[in-house]
């Protein structure tokens, strides 16, 4: 008799195809993110979630999946590693910029850095910045002399 287990892993093994590097590629549905995307009948709704479960172990709570491999559709269970997400963001470090669009540096006097009410920093161009100061004044002694 055929278990649900056993269900539900035929039709996975069904959508994957396996690459020469390892990866099991996802060909069934995938989110806009583009990571595979499950039917109700699973416990998870996410491709590669649950193969990690299913093949590796419970994936703890407020954990997430990360590739390892980098391949968003690979579904390998042992190409993941389930990390909170401060490891996880760890893992995934955001490019800072060099230069502002003006092309200043980002460097040394002319770097500014302002943290926002939910923690974000962003850069700030010193040079830029006093720029548009001097404009607004410009601007605002203009409007002045008019009233
Ligand atoms: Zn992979
Ligand atoms: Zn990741
Ligand atoms: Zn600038």
């Amino acid at each position: 008799m055929e278990t649900l287990l056993s269900k539900q892993e035929s039709k996975f093994t069904s959508n994957i195809s396996v690459e020469i590097n390892g990866c099991w590629l996802w060909h069934g549905c995938v989110d806009q993110k583009g990571y595979g995307r499950l039917h109700s009948f699973y416990t998870s709704n996410v491709a590669h979630r649950w193969a990690y479960e299913r093949f590796i172990g419970p994936i703890p709570h407020n954990h997430q999946c990360h590739h390892m491999c980098g391949v968003k559709g690979c579904v390998n269970p042992s190409h993941l590693e389930a990390l909170t997400q401060r490891e996880h963001s760890a893992k995934h470090p955001q490019t800072r910029k060099t230069h502002c669009p003006q092309g200043h540096p980002y460097s040394g006097d002319n770097l500014y850095m302002r943290t926002d009410k939910n923690g974000h920093t962003t850069q700030h161009c010193v040079v830029c910045h006093r720029k548009r100061n001097r404009e607004w004044m410009r601007g605002y002694k203009k409007r002045k002399l008019v009233d």
